[in-house]
This record gives structure tokens, sequence and C-alpha cells, in this order.
């Protein structure tokens, strides 16, 4: 790497990498530096030599140049977990754009120092029989809290002190007398905070499987590449239920016997309890899990026994990937397709794209699983970039659902306006009375404002992105507008269809409440329980309606998509998609896949069990591919007719697509910011390759006063796209706007 200057951090942590100090390259070093090193530098007024590390090499002096001090020397043997983490750091502030210091606390875990958790107990120090008549001596003497403890210690001689001040409600007072007349003794010892559940080790079940010979083929292939060297990106295409996490668990174990450690990322919202436990019982102490319902104390404590070598498996959400672990040999992205992989805030990083470069610059393997894979994926794995295997079977039983799809058009046109249609209404009734469940899914997911016509199902489109036109209803002058969020395009709103000339052309507009309100109407009796983004607010009540549902204490669960995940409920048998197009016209590129994807998620809840399921899909286009293919459970033509669209429109991944958000506290400067950036665009690039989309006002125009303004560029080559970013941000410097005025999102996974 060259450049004149580096910008070097002296006390890499969390919080301190706000401040680099910048030193000049001297003749003898230069071209020797790169990002991650550690040097010698001369620091403060005294020049004492410390420890440094680089973080950027430039050429741009950000003192006199003069006035810099020279760094002295590399550091032999400086490669360090942290050099790799400023490296990482570096690579995803080259790839998404974002200051090197936003980068860096993305990858650094924010260290505080705690005190260790010190965990005590109370020993009994005399035999159960004394300690039982001691218990009743102390009984006659009407001192009720000793002789509670002494009883409670007859029966087991070692207690955790937190249950003995806790539950048993015995003071410490009492404590400290009992240990100085020599009854009882206070242990203490340092752990680390446990995060896997308390009686985690008790709990039966998930014994090693014999794996089946697909399960082998995977396990031995990518083995064989890896002892001989190879490391591979691999892909593991299969159904839920087939068997991808036993083959996950045994390549943990061949490659922790190889001597390495393996990372595993499964998206929050599937991260189940059944599944760590079933870690926890293969692989024990060794694993650890990371969530967002850790404490900074409990993040850091579980990063610390990674760096010191304490465990070998790291499971949990896109954060998880960043664990120190020096030896590292795998790295497994579960659920591989979820959104959830990219951050939405700044650096705006794909974590399977940053598991990638981790993977390469760690020498380790990469293998991703989903029971309906991103495009993006099965596009590299068609192009031979990715290894695909695939898991056609259930192993633990079970048959696939038989799926209806309703058509909503005829409902209307017999009179019924309900939001069952007459299949779904029969189906829900036949359940209550057999005694068995029904979930009832509405897959509202972010902003689909969408109009589409009652009668024919014709949905108002942007002519020249090929996305649902969102409805704007202006509220004083009640003026509606349909407006597409990618280019701006603005017609306004319609009172007939243009293709049938039907009034029956509306916004669509259900929630779940009103979901729950008609089931009281239609079905009295029926107990429902409804899980949406109300109901979940506070942090436990996620987990208490599932349970509670599988419990059997309700009939109907009507939720979002957030009930479509992981669980398992073997009495549900009837699974209603209340109106597919929800997601089918988000208004933006990934509304045919996302819909693919819940769809068939959704209906691979029905019939887990013995018990045959049934999936009734409701839809005003029952004819869409998505709707189609998800239907007949199809994934490969669903891809052949997904990709012919992103082709055809030059979406990604077969071009890829870059967004520019433009954040400004004043709207007509936002305005004129978006503007002044397009337009450099169009000049400067217009003419090799790309495709300007925009500016116009964001989806959400406004949030928490600050206006939004978006425009997007597409080219078939993502470097292209790489050096239009570094242009603007050049750009943005010298007009001296803010650095967090101007956000990049590489091929968006959000509506702006
Ligand atoms: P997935 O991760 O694809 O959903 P799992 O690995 O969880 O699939 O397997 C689904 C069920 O099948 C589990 O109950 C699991 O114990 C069982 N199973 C997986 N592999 C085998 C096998 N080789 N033999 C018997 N049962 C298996
Ligand atoms: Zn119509
Ligand atoms: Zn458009």
């Amino acid at each position: 790497m060259t450049g004149r200057f580096a910008n070097i951090i002296v006390d890499i942590s969390h919080e301190k990498v706000d401040r680099f100090f910048q030193y000049r390259i001297p003749e003898a070093l230069m071209g020797h530096l790169d990002v991650g090193m550690a040097v010698m530098i001369p620091f403060g007024m005294g020049n004492k030599q410390i420890k440094g590390y680089v973080m950027e090499i430039t050429d741009r002096a950000e003192y006199d140049e003069h006035k810099l001090k020279a760094v002295d020397s590399i550091v032999k043997d400086g490669i360090t977990a942290q050099s790799d983490s400023i490296k990482l750091a570096w690579w995803i502030r080259e790839n998404y754009g974002s200051t090197m210091i936003a980068a860096l606390k993305t990858v650094l875990p924010v260290k505080k120092k705690l005190k260790q958790v010190v965990r005590r107990t109370i020993v009994c120090k005399v035999d159960a029989k004394t300690a039982a008549a001691k218990a009743d001596e102390f009984a006659k003497k009407h001192q009720s809290a000793k002789a509670r403890l002494m009883q409670e210690l007859a029966s087991q001689s070692v207690l955790p002190h937190t249950l003995v001040t806790g539950k048993c409600n015995v003071t410490n007072k009492t404590i400290q007398a009992l240990e100085k007349a020599g009854l009882i003794e206070v242990q203490a010892e340092d752990t680390y905070r446990k995060v896997l559940p308390e009686n985690i080790a008790d709990l039966e079940g998930w014994k090693k499987k014999r794996l089946s010979d697909h399960q082998n083929a995977i396990v031995d292939s990518i083995m064989q590449d890896f002892k001989s060297g190879v490391r591979g990106t691999y892909l593991v295409h299969g159904v839920t239920g087939s068997g991808k996490t036993e083959v996950y668990m045994e390549l943990i174990e061949q490659v922790i016997n190889e001597g390495r450690q393996a990372i595993m990322l499964i998206p929050e919202i599937a991260l189940t309890y059944q599944t760590l436990v079933r870690f926890y019982r293969r692989f024990g102490e060794r694993v650890s899990v990371m969530n967002s319902r850790l404490s900074a104390g409990e993040r850091s404590d579980q990063y610390e026994r990674a760096a010191q070598g304490d465990i070998d498996i790291m499971i949990g959400p896109r954060s998880a990937l960043f664990t120190p672990f020096e030896r590292l040999g795998l790295v497994i992205i579960d659920e591989e397709h979820e959104s959830s992989y990219k951050s939405e805030s700044m650096p705006k990083y794909h974590a399977r794209e940053v598991a990638g470069e981790l993977c390469r610059m760690k020498n380790a393997s990469l293998l991703l699983g989903s029971a309906t894979p991103s495009i993006e994926s099965y596009f590299r794995a068609k192009k031979g970039e990715i290894k695909l295997f695939t898991l056609n079977e259930r192993l633990a039983g079970g048959q696939l659902p038989s799926v209806y799809v309703e058509d909503l058009r005829s409902e209307l046109k017999s009179g019924n306006r309900s939001i069952f249609s007459r299949r779904l209404y029969g189906l829900i009734k036949d359940r209550l009375e057999k005694g068995e469940q029904t979930i009832l899914f509405i897959n509202r997911r972010g902003y689909a404002g969408f109009v589409s016509c009652r009668a024919c199902g014709h949905v108002m489109k942007c002519p020249h992105c090929d996305v649902s036109l969102s409805e704007h209803t202006e509220r004083y002058r009640n003026v509606s507008r349909l407006i597409c969020h990618y280019c701006g395009y603005m017609i306004p709103g319609v009172t007939n269809c243009p293709q049938c000339g039907s009034k029956y052309i509306l916004g669509f507009r259900a929630g779940t409440q009103q979901i729950e309100e008609l089931l009281h109407k239609e079905f009295p009796a029926a107990r429902v329980l409804r899980m949406d983004a109300d109901t979940t607010r506070n942090k436990d009540s996620y987990e208490q309606i599932l349970s509670q549902f599988a419990c059997g204490e309700a009939d109907i669960l009507v939720g979002t998509q957030m009930i479509v995940k992981g669980h398992d409920f073997a009495k549900v048998t009837l699974v209603g998609i209340l109106a597919a197009d929800m997601s089918l016209h988000a208004g933006d590129y990934r509304a045919g896949e996302r819909t693919f994807q819940l769809l068939t998620q959704a209906a691979g809840r029905a019939g887990r069990s013995a018990l045959p399921g049934e999936v009734v899909i409701q839809t005003y286009q029952p004819a869409h591919y998505a709707v189609v293919h998800a239907a007949n459970q199809d994934y490969e033509h669903f891809y052949a007719e997904e990709i012919a669209y992103r082709e055809l429109m030059m979406y990604p991944p077969v071009a890829h697509m870059m967004a520019v958000l433009v954040l400004a506290d004043d709207e007509r400067a936002g305005a004129v910011q978006a503007g002044t950036l397009a337009e450099q665009v169009k000049q400067q690039f217009g003419d090799q390759g790309f495709v300007i989309i925009g500016p116009t006002e964001a989806c959400i125009g406004k949030i928490k006063d600050i206006y939004r303004y978006i425009f997007y560029i597409k080219h078939r080559e993502c470097q292209m796209l790489t050096t239009v970013r570094d242009t603007l941000e050049q750009t943005i410097q010298k007009m001296q706007w803010s650095a967090d005025s101007v956000q990049f999102d590489f091929d968006p996974m959000m509506n702006y």
C-alpha cells in the first residue's frame, strides 16, 4: 500500500478509536507499511516510544506536513487479532463506504472493564443428619430462618447463595451467624457470566444422529476440500427439517478436530432455546452464544473467552461474526437469505459478504444454508462460484401440506367481501370443531401502500422501474397521488381501474388487529392470540405468546412475519395467508423474492407432525409466479423467473445498485444536495453504462425532523459503483457537508 502518511491509533478499544494520530512515513518504510500493522511511534511531549496500529495510509496531510513526526519502525510479529480486526474494518470501509471509525466500531466489541462475576455457594459443613437435627433445634427456638436453611442443607449439601437469600429468604446476617457457628461455609469463585440457560446441562434429548447418505456426502465433500487445503464457499439448499443443522454440527465437530474454530450465524428470531440445547448437548461448555439480550458485560465476557481460546464455537446473529477467534476455520450462515444479515445503519454491510472476506483472511470455509436461498447466492452457485448441495427429504417425518390458492377477485364477484375466503372460513370452522390449531398470517412488511383492483387484480406500477406505486394522501387537501419510490414518477390517484374500469380500485390496508376483531365476531367461541409489534413490545412477550400457543391455550394465532420462523407446533394443521399481495407489492425489486420466501416458510408451519396440514394462500394475483411456485414449493422455477426479471430491469445480482441517501435539516438544502450529487454522476460518468434513477423524496420523507432524499445508481460492475462513491465522498468533503449527511447502501434490502 502506498501513500506518504499513516493514520495511527494508539489505543485500540471501542471507546478510543475516535482519536487517531497522523505520522509521516519515512523513506525507508515507504511501501512496507500496511493497514493493521503494529508500529513503534514517538508519542507526546517526551517522544516516548509506544506501539500503535496503522489504520489508514493516505497521501493527504491532515496538518502541516513538516510538523508531522515520523513512524519509527515496524513491530516484528505485530500481526495480532487486532490487526485482523483493523484489516476487516478497512475492507468494510472500502466496500460499503463509511468512516474508518464507524467501521472499526462495527468490528470491535464494546469492551467494558467490568468486574468478573463472583459466584457464591453455601456449603454445609456437617453431615445431613446433624443438619436436620440442628434444623429442629433452631425451629424449637423459633429461629425460623436458620431452621429453614439447615433443613434445605440437610437434603442438598451445596446451595447457590442467590437461592438462599432469594427464594429461601434468609438474610446475610443469618448466614454469617451460621458460618461463625461452624455449620456452613460461604465459598466464592470467579466465573464468566453464564449466557446459556442455567439448567441446560440437565436437559434430555438431542442425541447425535447417524447421518444419511445425502448428509454424509455434503460433510465429506467439504471436509475433503478442507483437509487438502482448499477453502470454498458452499450452499446447502434444503427444506426445513431436511437435516441441515445436523450437517452443520458434524462439520463443526470435524473442523474442531482439525484444531480450528467455528462461528455459526443464525437470525436472532430463529435462535431458539431448542437450538441452543441441541448444540450444548453436543459441544458442552465449548459453545457460547451471543444475542442482543446480553448485557455489555456478558458480551465482553464472551469475546474475552473466545480470544483466549476457551470456546470453539460461537452462535449468534450478525454481530457474532466479529468474534475474535484466532484459529477460525469455518463460518456457517443459516437462513442466509434473511434480511437481518444486512446492517441497517452505517456501515451498511452484509454479513454474508463480510463473512466471505473474513474467511479469505483467516483461511476458513464458508457454508450457507437455506430452504429458500437468496437470489444472490443461487446466482453465484449457478455461475460455479459456490458449490451447491441439495437436501430434499424431511427426515423427522411429516408430509408437505396441501396448498390452496384462493382468488380474492372471484370472492368479490360472488359477493364475499370479508377478509376470509369461503374456503379459509370453512377450514377454520372445521379446525375449531376438531380442536386443532390454526395460524393466520399477514405478511405486512415495511411500507406497503400499493393500489390494486379488487375486481381484476390489476396493480398500479411504475412504467420505468416495474415496481408498485405507493399511495400518498395529502391530509389537508385530501388528494391522493401514486408515487414510485425509486424514480419519483408520480400520477394522480385513480378512481377507476385502467384495466377493467371497475371502481373497486383501492389502497390495500389490513392489520392483525382488524383480523383479530373479525375472528371474535365470526367465531365468538374461539380463543385467539395476536402477535405483532404491538403485542411483543416488552422483552419476554414474544416467547410468552409462543409458549401459550404451544401449550394449547389458544385455537388461533394471528400474526405478522414474526410467527413464521423456527417454532414447531404439533397441533397446527391449518395455515392461512390472508393477503399474499401485501409483500408482493412492497414497492421494491426484492418484493417477489421476499414473498416467495415468506409463503414457503409459512406453508412449512403446517403439518409438522403426524396430522396432515393444509395451507390457504389468499391473493388477488393467483397467477403471479412467486405465488404459483411457492404453492408448489418449487424453488427452481421461481428462480428462473425471478432472475429473468432482474436481468430485464438490471437489478442485483445481475447488475449492482447503490442507494445514495441524503439527510438534511432543511428541506430545500437536502433536495439541492441530492440534486448536486446526482448531477455530478450524470456529468462525470453518464455515458459509461450507468443508470441513474431519481433523485426523489425518500419513501419516508422525514424522520425526526430530518429530511430524506434518495437516488439510485445501477451498473453491471460493482467496482464502478465504488468508484462513483469515492468521487462523491470527495465532493462531500470539498463542499464541507457533514460526513454523515450522505449514506451509501450497496444492493439495498430495504425501502428508503
Ligand atoms: P433443518 O436444520 O434442515 O431444519 P434438522 O437438522 O433440524 O433440519 O433436522 C430436522 C429433524 O430431523 C430433527 O429432528 C433432526 O433431529 C432429525 N434428523 C436430522 N438428521 C437426521 C438423521 N440423519 N437421522 C435421523 N434424524 C435426523
Ligand atoms: Zn380492474
Ligand atoms: Zn419508477
